[in-house]
């Protein structure tokens, strides 16, 4: 064993970003070195994980799953030691052992085991963009005084810090604005008069990504883009007027920096989140992501279209949360949260998301009291999340 190799903790190991931060780290043994992996639902899948990589540590949430899966690798030779709890997660973000996190739980779960990695100032990778969307200016604050390396790992993001460095001293002056690209998901084209009816699977049929289900739906909504400002805000330290959205249906052109110049900055590929995956793995150098070659001259033609703000309603309540008073994001989010889990459920149709998401914004309007530290923020999430419940009626 190399002292060289960076000790990877990867938090939601069986999603699909987990699983596909497993495949770049098994490209590259001699690079990295997995220490730590968490799950939530998929004791199956962890089990399988520890047994193919033998990590020090592996965390679920409850304590019982977690004495059987410990119980079940021993069984089998394996030497993982089995830890339980959100407690757990902070631990294994921040210890010693751990050089690197990639943070890819789904929702604002992950604001906690995040900020832990942050506070203990590690290389974070962040593909849990909820986090950042709630957290906010606390999160920031914890990245600065930690010291921690904040790298995106949201392809948008990666595609605009390929293109800026990393001190936005060194930019901000001579940036006009940046446009996040879209792809539309796989409502772009359908009659907006049948979105009421669609099904969680229409929904999850994205066009481009495979992905997990719930950010499957905020692509579908295109809330997830409205998330990506808000993230894009906080990451590159841009005024909401600074970020504008473009839908690119076919997700090659990931994302562009506008100079003051007029000179345009992309970063182009196919659409494959291992590309920025192991960007932020092995930044500032670059290793092989196992993504196949963009092929321009069998490409089809790179087209844009401004979004419609009536098909996609909840793009502009992302801009308005962002508009307005500090902690509106974080009640947007959680709203979403909610929404989202019940259209999953079938019980709030499609377009219900948007109108959850719009009417707890109003019902729960921040204070300066709701954001005056980070437990503060929770129990603002809490009641926004409360708010949405009673909306959806569940
Ligand atoms: P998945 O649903 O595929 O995976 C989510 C992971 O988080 C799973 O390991 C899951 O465990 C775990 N998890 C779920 N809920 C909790 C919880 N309450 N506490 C702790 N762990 C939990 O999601 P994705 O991989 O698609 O997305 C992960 C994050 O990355 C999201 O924030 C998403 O927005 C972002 N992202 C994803 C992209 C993609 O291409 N997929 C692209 C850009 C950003 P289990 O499976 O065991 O239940
Ligand atoms: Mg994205």
């Amino acid at each position: 064993m190399s002292a060289q190799r960076l000790r990877v903790a990867v938090l939601g190991a069986t999603g699909s970003i987990g699983s596909n931060t497993l495949d770049v780290l098994a490209r590259h043994p001699d690079r990295f070195e997995l220490t730590a992996v968490s799950a939530f639902s998929r004791a199956n899948e962890l089990a399988d994980v520890c047994l193919a990589h033998q990590p020090r540590w592996a965390v679920l949430p409850e304590p019982e799953a977690a004495q059987a899966l410990q119980q079940r690798l021993r069984d089998q030779g394996c030497r993982t030691e089995v830890l339980a709890g959100a407690q757990a997660l902070a631990q294994v973000a921040a210890a010693t052992e751990v050089d690197a996190v990639m943070a890819a739980i789904v929702g604002a779960a992950g604001l906690p085991p995040c900020l832990a990695a942050a506070r203990a100032g590690k290389r974070l990778m962040l593909a849990n963009k909820e986090a950042l969307v709630v957290g906010g200016a606390f999160f920031m604050r914890a990245v600065e005084e930690g010291g921690a390396l904040l790298l995106p790992v949201d392809s948008e993001h990666s595609a605009l810090f390929q293109c800026l460095p990393l001190d936005a001293s060194t930019w901000s002056d001579t940036i006009d604005h940046i446009v996040l690209t879209a792809s539309g998901g796989p409502f772009r084209t359908r009659d907006p008069q049948t979105l009421a009816s669609v099904t969680p699977d229409e929904a999850c049929a994205h066009p481009n990504w495979v992905m997990g289900r719930k950010i499957s739906v905020d692509s579908a909504t295109m809330m997830n883009k409205g998330l990506e400002v808000i993230e894009a805000r906080w990451l590159f330290h841009l005024q909401p007027d600074q970020i504008r959205v473009l839908i690119h249906p076919q997700s090659i052109v990931h994302s562009m920096v506008v100079c003051r110049d007029q000179s345009v900055l992309a970063q182009l590929g196919t659409p494959d989140m291992r590309v920025p995956i192991a960007y932020a793995l092995s930044y500032p150098e670059r290793v092989v992501s196992g993504a196949s070659r963009l092929d321009l001259l069998n490409t089809p033609s790179l087209s844009f279209e401004a979004p419609d703000g009536r098909r996609f309603p909840a793009l502009q309540l992302a801009w308005a949360a962002l508009r307005g008073p500090e902690g509106s994001t974080a009640v947007l989010n959680a709203a979403n949260e909610v929404a989202v889990e019940a259209f999953l459920a079938r019980r709030l149709s499609f377009t219900g998301i948007a109108q959850t998401v719009e009417r707890v914004l109003n019902d729960v309007p921040p204070s300066a009291a709701d954001v005056a530290s980070v437990d503060d923020l929770l129990a603002l999430d809490a009641r926004a999340r409360a708010a949405a419940r009673r909306t959806v009626g569940g």
